[in-house]
């Protein structure tokens, strides 16, 4: 049984569809990268998955059971854990603050603040800095970081290196590639095609709000995703089995 399946998901904002009947599933272990052009729908999809936006129509399935329904806060508990674009970091607080409210709405588990030090090393002289005073690579491992601390079974990673240097985005892959080897169930959305491929298993382009590509990270080309990302794909004609 997959871990997470989304079946015919509508979400709106308003009177926008930004997600349009989206379906697809993840298994236990699998790194799934979520491509697409900017508004492509990407943002609000990870969102309804953490339950943070109610979807208006189709179903969310954790481990076979429906928790459309079901509260972001729930969901935290259940092992879903969301770390949002921009970090959303109290920059008032430490590091080590910040990462111990991972532990309050999460479950029981091997994540320490000692683990996440060992799992971001950059984290370590800085673990009594506010989180205000970080540069943009450390508040994004204390972001990841506060995510696993809820032990979480799937962790969807929301454009992880937006304004980092190539440099520091290469070191946060670094500890993901940890966590995806020691078998993290991984959504991403990634904006650099090469690294979403490379990362991943499996790959799912969006175009306005629909699956305009899906397949094996491995079986498909950085040209299929492009014209996928621009429209130019026809889905029926070069789509490859998950
Ligand atoms: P990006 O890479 O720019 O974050 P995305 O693929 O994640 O893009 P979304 O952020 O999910 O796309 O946006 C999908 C659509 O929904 C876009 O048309 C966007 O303008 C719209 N949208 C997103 N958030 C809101 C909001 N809070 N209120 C109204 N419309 C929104």
């Amino acid at each position: 049984m997959s871990l997470l399946a989304v079946e015919n998901l509508v979400v709106r904002h308003g009177l926008l569809q930004a997600v349009r009947g989206v379906s697809f599933s993840i298994e236990r272990g699998q790194t799934l990268a979520l491509v697409g052009a900017n508004g492509a729908g990407k943002t609000t999809l990870l969102r309804a998955i953490a339950g943070a936006h109610q979807p208006t129509a189709g179903r969310v399935l954790w481990d076979g059971a429906d928790i459309t329904g079901v509260p972001s806060h729930k969901r935290v508990g259940m092992g879903v854990a969301l770390v949002p674009e921009g970090r959303k970091l109290f920059v008032q607080m430490t590091v080590e603050e910040n990462l111990l409210l991972g532990k309050t709405a999460g479950r029981p588990g091997d994540w320490s603040v000692e683990r996440v030090l060992d799992t971001f090393p950059n984290l370590k002289p800085r673990r009594h800095a506010k989180t205000g005073h970080l540069s943009g690579g450390e508040q994004q491992a204390t972001a990841i970081g506060r995510a696993l601390m809820s032990n979480p079974e799937l962790l969807l990673l929301d454009e992880v290196s937006l304004g980092l240097s190539p440099l520091v985005v290469d070191r946060v892959y670094a500890s993901l590639q940890g966590l995806i080897s020691s078998g993290t169930t991984i959504i991403l959305v990634e904006q650099d095609l090469n690294r979403a491929l490379s990362v991943s298993d499996k790959v799912i382009c969006m175009l306005e709000g629909r699956v305009a590509l899906e397949g094996p990270s491995k079986g498909i080309s950085r040209d299929e995703v492009t014209k996928a990302y621009f429209g130019l794909h026809r889905k029926s004609a070069a789509s490859v089995p998950a």
